[in-house]
């Protein structure tokens, strides 16, 4: 057991390791129950701790030690200490020694899915954040950094394929061949978060790369037999990931081989481990007839994301887990920079700052509001959050945005070359691009420190006579939990001025001073920009391309928005007045609600919408990203207190009816003529126009008319993609009735044999907002192809349900609350870092209505005073119950 009190960990308090690591043998003998792990490390006092060495310290958790010896002589009982978390030896040798130990561990009764665990009879294994020490004693920290040679053993039968890190060694037969092992050799130090190791009968497919240097790499996708023609869409985004790291960041691969694994049952989506990436099996697979273009979409930037990994968090890792970020951010970075350029960078950035917005302002605006790099934890799993990762990106891209593309990347060649091969930190990180640039960046380090989403109040004033405008802006910064005053970020602030027509005008500043690109940058609490000759009022684009991960509010007049819609030279601003158009919109309809009164705004916002998806030039996939209203969940947000999800939902209904209605004929055109002709491609701008014939549907259907039921059940039966078919699918089973149904019914029966298909027949009535959803999601959980066991099936039912229905979810009576309380505590005993997820979908409640903040208290005090909790789970919930 740990302590009933975990006691938190603190940036400040890191210290360099006692001991480091320079070599790992492991010899490993896979069995269900009983796997053997030897290990042999080549231990010395670390020179850069201060002090004697005293103690060595080892990390491991669900151990059972065989055997332990030090220069090969074993230890006596009395020179080491074994608790439930560490094993120490108290006077290890002050000269460098070799350390032996052998340890069991079972896979098959492994549920949390860290350490080596069995997902559908195929061993593998995760380590990060700290799983490796659950399959042997090692300082399990990011800053010990060892070479590794990793022998596998396993019955041929069960496990023909034996895959670790690095490249293969040798392989053979033992025992009359009823064994045979495998053995692989790393020669990239790396820290313990990224070994890895794999045994079972999978099937593959291989193909090669050439590299920029003309080394040849042998690259293999392993999956369920059977499932072989589902992995070639992440092959080829494999190979164009490769390529682009090259030639945009000048990064070339290291090894002989690069293996992809997919596997069922996984906590994250995937791994980076060293050359030997492990995938949830639903980033991996895909074909038309099973996978939306959203998933083709995420596996080629999920593929792309874990190969960047490969300089960006294993070249250079982590010197702690603080530094999280310093991997991800940077990493998520890269991975949108390389879908933008495969694809639209326009509507990626939409997509990203859609995500962004959604999760990462949710959480910033709650009780789990955290800085970018955090200062404590008490589990490290907790903070694989949308701030680190999303915002972390949003911080990296302002970096570019204040240096310029050239001089970042320069950046960036700099932070390769002198940390190569090194444990760093966000501040070496910062080092390299203020050495890079000649740019201070002190103030800007305050976005890794400061947590909550700044706002920009702005304004601006016309002087007619004069000719100037003069913009004003505030940097608000709201209180977050444990960080009540802050000081004024920097921040890139990209701008425009329309004039009457449309047309930008030029930016030229009173005090002479250049806008190169219409960046502005902000640095003081409050700053005034004059800007000279401006010829009439000018209408502000703000935050164009979205320049800083801030909310700005300025007061516009509708008609100003509908310039913006129909003219901003910036597609994404374009896009973001449409956005913010609709909220307003929809929050003036939540306020009115029930009131009698009505508004002629919605009818307004219609017709601007009209115009500006009927623009000439625009992509499909563009447009199909104006016709999607904002969520629920961005309304609540925008709201903020006092939310009452019921009438957000009724708003929301009547503003999607008001939209199809009139933009019927355009919708209707766009249905028509976009009808996919031939046979299926993944490529970007066919998924672009499916995209925007199903966001047509999707208004068309809101409509509510017969003629546009009839459309949709023939959308779904005659549909010859997923896409299609899910998106079909939602909507029905949103509206439910005979036709809701049929469909479901018809879905099951196709795909029950598929258990990543299936998840899409599971999430589809998770999410319709029907009364009878919380009785059906109940009943779910105890459907034969439900388990709680299987992280994708808890994420699809009861996330869905939690994170994607938020008017069943917050149902008044409380009860939804009640069951996804019910489902985190099940969920906690067999896999607590899903249940920590799980409860994170609480993260709003605090900006309920009085009645429904009641019963969602009530719900997390229950699961508080549980005196059984994980730390995860106690970690979250005491969070989110703090004043
Ligand atoms: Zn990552």
């Amino acid at each position: 057991m740990k302590p009933e009190t975990p006691r938190p960990i603190r940036l400040k308090d890191y210290r360099p390791p006692a001991y480091l690591v320079d070599k790992v043998d492991l010899d490993v003998s896979l069995d269900p129950t009983c796997t053997r792990v030897r290990s042999r490390l080549s231990v010395r006092p670390n020179p850069a701790a201060s002090g004697r060495s005293g103690p060595l310290r080892l990390n491991g958790e669900h151990l059972e030690l065989a055997e332990i010896a030090v220069n090969r002589k074993p230890l006596a009982k009395k020179d080491y200490k074994v608790t439930d978390v560490e094993l120490t030896i108290a006077r290890p040798p002050a000269k460098p020694f070799t350390l032996e130990i052998v340890t069991f561990v079972n896979p098959e009764g492994n549920t949390a899915l860290q350490g080596i665990y069995r997902s559908n009879g195929v061993y593998c294994s995760q380590c990060e954040a700290e799983g490796f020490r659950r399959i042997t004693y090692f300082p399990d920290r990011p800053d010990v950094l060892a070479t590794y040679k990793v022998r596998i053993e396993a019955d041929p039968e069960e496990a023909p394929v034996l895959l670790s890190n690095g490249n293969p060694v040798e392989r053979g037969t033992i025992k009359g061949g009823k064994r045979h092992y495998a053995v692989w050799h790393d020669p990239h130090p790396k820290p313990s978060y990224l070994f890895a190791l794999v045994g079972g009968d999978l099937a593959s497919i291989a193909s090669t790369f050439r590299t920029m240097s003309g080394r040849k790499v042998d690259l293999a996708i392993y999956v369920e037999h059977g499932k072989e023609d589902r992995a070639a869409w992440a092959m080829d985004s494999l190979k164009r990931a490769m390529r682009w790291d090259e030639e945009r960041f000048g990064r070339e691969y290291d090894l002989d081989v690069f293996n992809i694994v997919a596997v069922s049952d996984f906590n994250m989506g995937a791994m980076e481990n060293k050359g030997l990436n492990i995938f949830n099996d639903r980033l991996v697979l895909a074909s038309p007839e099973t996978a939306t273009d959203t998933i083709f979409e995420h596996i080629e930037s999920v593929v792309a994301h874990e190969y960047f990994h490969n300089w960006t968090g294993n070249r250079i890792t982590c010197r702690d887990w603080f530094q999280l970020c310093l991997k991800e951010g940077l990493t998520v970075f890269r991975d949108q920079e390389f879908t933008g350029d495969e694809r639209s960078k326009t509507v990626q950035r939409i997509i990203d700052v859609r995500k962004l917005k959604t999760h990462q302002f949710a959480e910033d605006a709650g009780p789990l509001s955290h800085p970018v790099r955090p200062e404590s934890y008490i589990e490290i799993n907790n903070f694989y959050t949308a701030t680190v990762y999303e915002k972390g990106a949003e911080v990296v891209r302002m970096i570019e945005k204040l240096l310029g593309a050239e001089t970042f990347r320069k950046g960036m060649d700099l932070y390769f070359a002198r940390h190569d091969g090194e444990a760093a930190t966000v501040e070496q990180f910062i080092q390299c691009f203020e050495d890079a640039s000649g740019i201070d960046l002190t103030q800007f380090r305050l976005w890794y420190s400061q947590s909550g989403t700044p706002e920009l109040v702005c304004g601006l004033k016309y002087d007619k006579a004069k000719k100037t405008a003069e913009l004003e802006v505030e940097q608000v910064l709201p209180p977050t939990p444990g960080q009540p005053n802050k000081k004024p970020f920097h921040i890139p602030f990209k701008i425009g001025l329309l004039g009457a027509n449309g047309h930008d005008i030029d930016l030229q500043l009173e005090d002479g001073e250049e806008v190169t690109d219409g960046l502005l940058s902000l640095t003081k609490r409050r700053q005034t920009f004059r800007f000279t000759d401006v010829p009439s009022r000018p209408v502000p684009s703000l935050l164009r391309d979205f320049s800083a991960p801030v909310n700005v509010t300025i007061d516009l007049d509708d008609p100003d928005y509908e310039l913006l819609m129909a003219a901003d030279s910036d597609l994404f601003n374009r896009w973001q007045a449409a956005a913010t158009y609709a909220t307003r919109t929809l929050v003036e309809i939540v306020r009115i609600l029930g009131s009698g009164k009505s508004t002629a705004r919605g009818q307004r916002y219609a017709k601007a919408l009209r115009a500006a998806v009927s623009s000439d030039g625009l992509d499909p996939a563009y447009r199909a990203e104006l016709l999607r209203l904002p969520t629920q969940a961005d309304v609540a947000r925008i709201i903020g207190k006092n939310v009452d999800p019921a009438l957000i939902h009724r708003a929301h209904k009547q503003l999607s009816r008001l939209v199809g209605r009139t933009l019927g004929d355009v919708l209707e055109d766009f249905y028509k003529s976009l009808a996919d002709k031939g046979t299926f491609s993944p490529d970007s701008e066919s998924a672009g126009r499916r995209a925007l014939r199903n966001s047509a549907l999707t208004l068309l259907t809101a409509r509510g008319g017969k003629r546009d039921l009839a459309l949709l059940s023939k959308h779904y039966s005659g549909a010859t993609c997923m896409t299609d078919r899910a998106h079909a699918l939602y909507l029905l089973a949103g509206i439910g009735g005979k036709e809701g149904d049929r469909a479901l019914q018809h879905f099951y029966d196709q795909w029950k044999g598929d258990h990543v298909v299936i998840d899409t027949w599971f999430a589809a009535q998770a999410q319709s907002p029907r009364a009878s959803t919380l009785k059906r999601v109940e009943d779910l959980t105890r459907h034969p192809l439900f388990s709680l066991t299987a992280p994708n099936k808890v994420r699809a039912l009861i996330g869905s349900f939690a994170a994607g229905n938020p008017v069943q979810f917050n149902r008044p009576d409380g009860k939804g609350y009640a069951f996804v309380a019910s489902q985190v505590l099940a969920l906690d005993a067999i896999n607590p870092q899903i249940a920590a997820r799980m409860l994170g979908t609480f993260r709003s409640w605090r900006a309920l209505e009085s009645g429904r903040r009641a019963q969602a208290r009530k719900a997390l005090q229950r699961i508080a005073k549980t005196k059984t909790l994980s730390p995860d789970v106690k970690e979250i919930v005491s969070k989110m119950l703090e004043a």
